[in-house]
């Protein structure tokens, strides 16, 4: 049974931290998670009995963490229903999202194609497009967003519609208005217009918060992190098709991602560890095998009804408080629980010192998605974002400090 109140237990912060002499209302779940015992202890347990680098040791203590580490990947590929060959471990989603720029965009789109991605982006699933764009020499379009926070269906169809597509790169869920993109069928609108075309998820919102399978999503490569999922810093996953993969070349080159070095050249390793380059983040994988687990265990199902739950009672509070305007769409199960808002005359920086000294922690800002903020006619909101751990108590604590923040500024 999913509970809450039971579940906070097992998140030391949640639990126990105070600020400004308050007991803390963490909503900066979208920016990142916080971790629970289980991931904490998983990891000390790692680098207190059997730290080791994995791969090339003979001696049991590298087995037991090769061992370790591979698991980590069938777990995380399980969590997702990919295969555990195309899963890469990366530092985050952005570098996931760089490696498919770099090694498949760069050397396989040019002249007349169409790399089609949304204004709706996260800078992590723009800018990296931009970068290779000018050596490519594809086009670079963008699906605008609508008023209310969706993709403009109109303009996709007129976009797609050229059969120039031969990249799609989508997130699944805003970071900064919600918006759940019905990905599957926007795939199969490229795929039916450019058959050779791909599609490139951005999961780092979705996957912490919705069940996930790859297949169903009918992504070729899905991008996510670990430290928005209850687990660590410093990883990140792409989850690929495998012959995808294959056909691609490295992003990074180094140790652990040969296959034979010798002065006159280099042959690769196979996938995933083509993609692999140095010591990759063991503890972290370690870490992150203890967040899917833990995760897994509630059911993503169970997350997912919870968020709808806190969504429905967040949406209806933050609207009846005079001045709040919600962006996005306002129907729970169109979108996710990271919710931002504007209060009429009151600029998100000033809004978010403020309900921090009342105790509760929101964000305020761009969101790392510029163009997005922009087309709500404002350069910044302030994002109240919900996880696992936080409960329909606390949303009068959040109405609480938006009118405290009113309060404040209208002496
Ligand atoms: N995409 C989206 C939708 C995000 O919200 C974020 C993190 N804010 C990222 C990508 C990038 O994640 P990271 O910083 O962990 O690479």
């Amino acid at each position: 049974m999913f509970d809450a109140t039971t579940i906070r237990k097992d998140f030391p912060l949640i639990l126990e931290r105070q600020v400004h002499g308050k007991r803390l209302v963490y909503l900066d779940s979208a920016a990142t998670s916080q971790k629970p015992r289980a991931v904490i202890d998983a990891m000390a347990r790692y680098y207190e009995e059997y730290n080791a680098n994995v791969h090339r040791g003979v001696h049991a203590l590298a087995e037991e963490a090769t061992e370790a580490f591979e698991a980590a990947r069938a777990a995380v590929a399980r969590f997702v229903g990919a295969d555990p060959r195309g899963c890469v471990f990366t530092k985050n989603a952005t570098e996931a999202l760089n490696l498919v720029a770099y090694s498949y965009a760069r050397r396989r789109l040019g002249e007349g194609d169409i790399l089609l991605t949304t204004q709706m982006e996260h800078h992590a699933n723009l800018v990296p497009w931009q970068l290779v764009q000018p050596e490519a020499g594809f086009e670079l379009r963008y699906v605008p967003v609508t008023p209310d926070g969706r993709l403009d269906r109109t303009a996709f169809d007129e976009i797609v519609g050229t059969g120039r597509v031969k990249l799609f790169a989508v997130t699944h869920m805003s970071n900064v208005v919600g918006t759940i993109n019905p990905v599957a069928e926007l795939a199969g609108a490229v795929r039916a217009a450019s058959p050779e075309a791909v599609v490139v998820v951005d999961g780092a919102q979705s996957v912490p918060h919705l069940p996930t399978d790859v297949l169903a999503l009918d992504a070729d490569f899905l991008c996510f992190s670990g430290h928005k999922m209850l687990g660590p810093t410093g990883i990140g996953v792409l989850a690929a098709r495998p012959e995808l993969l294959e056909a691609m070349p490295p992003f990074l080159g180094g140790g652990e991602m040969i296959s034979n070095v010798t002065l006159e050249g280099t042959t690769f390793n196979e996938v995933p560890y083509k993609f692999e380059a140095g010591t990759p983040p063991i503890a972290e994988a370690v870490g992150l095998h203890a967040a899917v687990d833990y995760l897994s265990t509630l059911g993503m199902d169970a997350v997912r009804r919870h968020e709808l739950d806190l969504l429905g009672h967040a949406i209806g509070a933050l609207e009846a408080v005079e001045g709040v305007t919600v962006h996005g769409p306002h129907q729970p199960s169109d979108r996710g629980a990271a919710v931002s808002f504007a209060i009429a005359g009151l600029h998100p920086h000033d809004i978010g010192t403020i309900m921090d000294r009342e105790g509760v922690a929101v964000r305020a800002g761009h969101h790392c998605a510029k163009p997005l903020v922009r087309t709500l006619g404002s350069a910044a909101t302030t994002r109240a974002s919900f996880y696992i751990y936080n409960t329909v108590e606390e949303i009068p604590a959040l109405v609480d400090a938006i009118e405290a923040t009113k309060r404040f500024f209208t002496r």
